[in-house]
């Protein structure tokens, strides 16, 4: 099971080079798993296939860094947050979303307006493609 995992991982990161953003589809029930895991986490099946995500997502919910807390390798990416984000495809999990301010933050939240649009994009780290995404403005 570990080497499977280790492929998965591999592959991933393999496609990121090459500018594609890559989940996990179950055939039998269509649920896209992301970040790539082999088994469904929707019905156990174990055989699922590779998927090109959308990119596109909402963002659930937005926590600051703390100031203090703020990874070096982190200032590269300008104004930032965590978040709770939703794929298109349903999968969710916590991401990184590049452009949110204190101010925007306070602004969605007075203006009710979570989940809000944000898109994914390939961010170049320190020898490594990683996945971020990006606030969507209107
Ligand atoms: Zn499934």
């Amino acid at each position: 099971m570990a080497i499977k995992l280790e492929k998965v991982t591999e592959k991933f990161y393999q496609s990121l080079e090459e500018g594609k953003i890559l989940g996990r589809k179950c055939p039998k029930c269509g649920a896209v798993e992301f970040p790539p895991v082999y088994a469904c986490n929707s019905c156990g099946n174990l055989e699922t296939e590779w998927y090109e995500i959308s990119g596109n997502a909402k963002m659930h919910s937005i926590v600051m860094p703390a100031p203090l807390s703020s990874k070096p390798e982190y200032k590269a990416l300008g104004k930032f947050a965590y978040g709770e984000i939703e794929l298109e495809e349903g999968s969710r999990f916590n991401g990184v979303v590049r452009g949110m301010t204190k101010k925007k933050r306070k602004q969605i939240l007075e203006e009710g307006k979570l989940p809000v649009p944000v898109k994914a994009a390939i961010y170049q780290r320190d020898g490594y493609k990683t996945v971020v995404f990006d606030l969507v403005e209107e």
